[in-house]
């Protein structure tokens, strides 16, 4: 079977096209779009579509109960994730496609900080809340960017009573660039091990070097059934002036070295060649990325 096409990374379009993104790690970051121009959202969806995106994820990932406190004023994450449903319907309409929405379970909490992540009655509150959104809305429910077992396993149990198919992607940015830890430094094999346990649908891992998620694909395919990869746009590269790096995000930025969409396309062909279920783009990714994935698939 080929694999499915997920679309590219939502705040690089934001940025690309010329849109405010404030930082993920002070900010609501792209929900700052959803917020102000939502037309903008609409059509990076329907660019994606128009690129080879077989899925398109709703783009509520900033909007979390914990990081909207940051904007009093801002609506509640329900109503920003019934929005960001509309888009995606909107898009697929639009462009008259057999695209899939694929609804986004994010962290509660800043990426990257699985110490943030709230217990388990908020994490509950939240997911379940998302979860009765997507219910007949969305084809796939999909835990992104899980920096712990804890949340990514609390994030697809519940995705589970919500909707038929689950995907649950890790990202292993681990501390000092370790790739083979989640930024919580449990094992990436642990993680995997336990989604398995929970019989989802296909297990990921996003936002890390493309390098680094070829690597995280061998523990991917020896220890679950369907794998996937939506990697940044850049590889691994020492930067020796590390000394005083400490946080797993910063980590990755300063040992970071941007790849073209061709040079993406290349991982995507090995990707490809392991046997991926699905795969796209995370940070640093943009439509030109699934139209070459596009080219690479259609050619199988
Ligand atoms: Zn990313």
């Amino acid at each position: 079977m080929k694999p499915l096409i997920l679309d590219s990374a939502l705040g690089t379009e934001i940025e690309n096209r010329g849109e405010f993104l404030p930082s993920f790690k002070t900010s609501i970051w792209s929900a700052y779009c959803l917020i102000h121009n939502p037309d903008l959202i609409l059509q990076i969806h329907i660019d994606n579509i128009e690129a080879g995106a077989d899925i398109i994820t709703t783009s509520n990932y900033q909007a979390t109960p914990e990081l909207l406190k940051r904007e009093p004023t801002a609506p509640l994450y329900s109503e920003l994730a019934k929005k960001s449903l509309e888009l995606c319907q909107k898009a697929v309409d639009v462009t008259g496609k057999n695209t899939k929405i694929a609804g986004c379970f994010p962290p509660i909490h800043v990426t990257f900080r699985p110490d943030l992540s709230g217990n388990q009655d908020q994490l509950n509150d939240f997911y379940s809340t998302l979860g009765a959104i997507y219910k007949n809305n969305t084809d796939i429910i999909i835990c992104e960017t899980m920096a712990s077992i804890y949340e990514g396993t609390t994030a697809a149990t519940i995705a589970k009573e919500f909707s038929n198919e689950t995907w649950l992607s890790w990202t292993t940015r681990g501390n000092k660039g370790n790739a083979s830890r989640l930024p919580s430094t449990e094992l990436l094999e642990d993680a995997i091990i336990a989604g398995s346990n929970l019989d989802v649908d296909c297990q990921m891992v996003n936002c890390v070097h493309a390098d680094e998620a070829s690597e995280a694909i061998i523990k991917l395919k020896s220890l679950s059934t369907n794998f996937g990869v939506y990697a940044n746009s850049s590889v691994y590269k020492h930067n020796p002036l590390d000394g005083f790096v400490n946080d797993s995000d910063e980590y990755h930025h300063q040992h970071s070295q941007f790849i073209d969409p061709e040079e993406y396309g290349n991982f995507a062909k090995k990707w490809i060649d392991e046997g991926v279920y699905a795969l796209g783009g995370c940070c640093r990714t943009s439509t030109d990325h699934i139209k070459i994935i596009k080219k690479i698939v259609e050619s199988l």
